[in-house]
């Protein structure tokens, strides 16, 4: 190991316990939760073997009127939840590392659909979930207050019994209830729970200190608390947060520092850099003789010595940095700092949750696949057979299959048309904001470099008949996919009619260098993710006049998924670009662009003097077309398969052409069963009631 990254291995004393270093992965969702149980066990375990002194779970409700439902935390209701808990801390313990349980209770944030019971807060208002759900709060009153006090020692008894060594209070994010007490915003009592600051931070003081009463003889007990809300003075700001902080100071055994809300906490790389929170985090140290763990997207281990060497943090946290590498402790320690994949900032692991689907992310393809597909981040079974792969083209998807193939043994070429290896990537990462998702070639590209079982081949444009000349036994087209050119995506199923004359241009060609002719631009965006937004910044900043039209509500509306559609559209409103929702193309005339209300059908033409498409997709080229064309050649080539993988198959995130890349290098030689693709988990059914009749 380099010894500059010495300190980053110094143990930590955090209350009754000591962490083996200070790489701390703070609770995060998932998306897997109570369904998955096994699966998410299993991901944190990789974490833990992967290094990371503190592995946390993410929240976990502590009672069923605390219910974030429809997403899929975690919960410690009763006992009847203590099994499944237990079994994520003991996947933990089993590779080395703590495992911190982040006790929860929602308070206004939960809307209860789920568990159908009245949401509690400290004042009478709607609750703050994100789907304007028409539920409101009701003020908690002192036997409320009791209750919930109850219902948190007993959570923190049940995290104790399944084994966990660090145990949460949760008032950040506005998820964790306890900071609708704190905020001014949401706290209106008049009692000695609302007012000044001392009375605001009663509860989370009380709920500290229960919960140390409770299990701190064995437990350590963690605080974890917003540092600012990013809404100026209305909101909890800097100044208010060290105050608070500085009231509890010695009460908690770890401050856990974020910004609230999760967008701000969790910011992309699109609106902010790595170490975006220190200035939030600086000084918070020398408030308390309690370590202080943090996050920023941390990937540069100088980064991180210094966040310990200036005094800023105890322990480097981290959620999105671990899920692209968990193996990141471990690499820094084996000085591998080149085989570090670093975190691209998209948010992809954040659509996850958001969809209440298992989460994924676009560095890291085994990510939430560790269990169910047995998939590991830095490991892959050796090759079944001494059979030869041509992977052409090398976007993510072809660099992923060439990287895992090579790892499995196999003898891989991989043949790009262009000069640059990266496909989208190497496009796309010069669009404004985008530049670190380079890092997805980087890391692939710089890892084939080398494997001696990998060749690369640049300005390959390859033909069905090259590739029969060659001789391998099977082909990966990795080919990509193209802009569609006439208006078909979601909202519109037929080609729109287009006039002769009219400058119609696809993403393909901005990102190409080419530029509209006239100066005013439509741009229609039925695709809803970062493309169109993103090429709006581009056309205005050059000086176009650009109005964006989409059949949505609001502009890269998916993006809702990675928290980051606010920015975008603030971003775009704040550069002057005019916006037109809920607006169907239904033409295209010389200067003069078709739309009619998504509702009512009643038109509603714009002038502009070109349209720019961001629809669907189609997969580029037509290998697969001609080499299935010449089928009866292949025996004699030698070849015995042709598969189209990522965009090439069917085109969508780059996540998810590095996901098909990897499933193409783990199923060569072992194909997967089409009925059953990966393992489930079934949750156990309560007996049957006798006769099947209520009583
Ligand atoms: P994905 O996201 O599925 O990986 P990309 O569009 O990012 O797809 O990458 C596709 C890559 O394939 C591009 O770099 C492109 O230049 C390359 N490519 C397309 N057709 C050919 C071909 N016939 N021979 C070699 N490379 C090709
Ligand atoms: Fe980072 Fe994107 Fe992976 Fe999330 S999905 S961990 S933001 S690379």
């Amino acid at each position: 190991m380099d010894p500059r990254y010495d300190i980053l291995f110094e143990p930590v004393k955090i209350g009754p316990v000591t962490a083996k270093n200070r790489f701390y992965q703070v609770p995060h969702c998932n998306g897997m939760g109570y369904r998955d149980a096994t699966a998410l066990a299993m991901m944190r375990a990789v974490k833990a073997e992967g290094g990371w002194g503190v592995v946390c779970s993410e929240q976990v409700e502590i009672h069923p009127s605390g219910d974030i439902g429809p997403f899929i935390e975690l919960r410690l209701w009763d006992d009847q939840d203590v099994p499944m808990l237990a079994r994520v801390a003991e996947a933990i313990h089993a590779n080395g590392a703590l495992a911190g349980l982040q006790l929860a209770h929602n308070g206004m944030n939960a809307p209860n659909l789920i568990t159908r019971l009245t949401p509690l807060g400290p004042s009478d208002l709607p609750v703050a979930s994100i789907f304007n759900d028409p539920v409101q709060a009701r003020a908690m009153d002192k036997s409320d207050i009791a209750d919930l006090r109850r219902w948190h020692r007993n959570g923190a008894r049940r995290a104790q019994r399944a084994g966990y060594e660090i145990v949460y209070v949760y008032a950040g994010k506005l998820f964790g209830g306890a900071m609708y007490f704190l905020s001014r915003r949401y706290n209106t009592r008049s009692d000695e729970y609302g007012g000044s600051l001392e009375n605001r931070v009663r509860l989370l003081k009380e709920l500290i200190q229960e919960t140390k009463d409770a299990v701190g003889d064995r437990c350590a007990v963690a605080c974890r608390i917003s540092v600012d809300e990013l809404i100026g003075p209305d909101g909890l700001h800097a100044a208010e947060a060290r105050d608070m902080i500085g009231l509890l100071a010695e009460e908690p055994d770890l401050w856990d520092l974020t910004l609230s809300g999760w967008d701000n906490d969790s910011q992309t790389s699109r609106f902010a850099e790595e170490g975006y929170q220190e200035p939030f985090v600086t000084g918070i140290k020398q408030l308390t003789r309690k370590p202080v763990v943090g996050v920023g997207r941390f990937t540069s281990p100088d980064t991180m010595v210094r966040m310990v060497k200036q005094g800023i943090l105890d322990l480097i946290g981290a959620a999105r940095p671990s899920i692209a590498d968990p193996f990141l402790p471990k690499k820094i320690e084996e000085g591998r700092i080149e085989d570090i994949r670093e975190c691209i900032g998209c948010n992809i692991c954040v659509s996850g949750d958001h969809t209440m689907s298992p989460i994924r992310c676009t560095q890291n393809p085994s990510m939430g696949e560790e269990w169910r597909r047995g998939w590991h981040p830095e490991r892959i079974r050796a090759k079944q057979s001494e059979a030869s792969v041509l992977v052409v083209g090398a976007g993510p998807a072809g660099l992923e299959a060439a990287m895992m193939l090579g790892r499995r043994g196999y003898r891989v070429a991989l043949a790009e048309a262009g000069t640059e290896l990266g496909g989208r990537v190497a496009l796309e990462r010069k669009l404004p904001g985008l530049s670190a998702w380079g890092r997805v070639a980087d890391y692939r590209v710089g890892q084939i470099a080398r494997m001696t079982e990998v060749e690369v081949f640049r300005a390959s444009r390859l033909t069905a008949e090259d590739i029969l000349g060659f001789g391998y036994d099977h082909v990966a087209l990795a080919t990509g996919a193209v802009w569609r050119r006439d208006g078909v995506a979601r909202r519109v199923l037929q080609p729109v009619p287009q006039a002769a004359g009219a400058e119609v241009l696809t993403p393909d060609d901005l990102i190409a260098g080419k530029r509209p002719q006239a100066k005013s631009v439509l741009i229609y965006d039925d695709d809803h993710y970062y493309m169109g937004g993103v090429l709006a910044e581009v056309l205005v900043k050059e000086g176009y006049a650009v109005t964006l039209a989409t059949p949505a509500a609001d502009v890269s509306n998916w993006m809702r998924n990675t928290m980051e559609q606010h920015f975008v559209q603030a971003r775009l409103i704040e550069l002057g670009v005019g916006i037109a929702a809920h607006r169907v193309l239904t033409g295209i005339a010389a200067g003069v662009v078709d739309l009619a209300c998504a509702f009512t059908g009643r038109p509603h033409p714009v002038e502009a003097g070109a349209v720019l498409l961001v629809t669907a997709r189609l997969p580029a080229g037509t290998l697969l077309a001609d080499l299935r064309a010449r089928q009866g050649a292949w025996a004699t080539a030698g070849l015995k398969s042709v598969t189209a993988i990522g965009d090439a198959e069917a085109p969508g995130t780059i996540a998810a052409a590095v996901h098909a890349g990897r499933l193409y290098a783990e199923t060569m030689d072992a194909p997967e069963d089409p009925d059953m693709p990966f393992r489930r988990e079934v949750t156990g059914l309560a007996p049957a009631p006798g006769m099947w009749r209520l009583a």
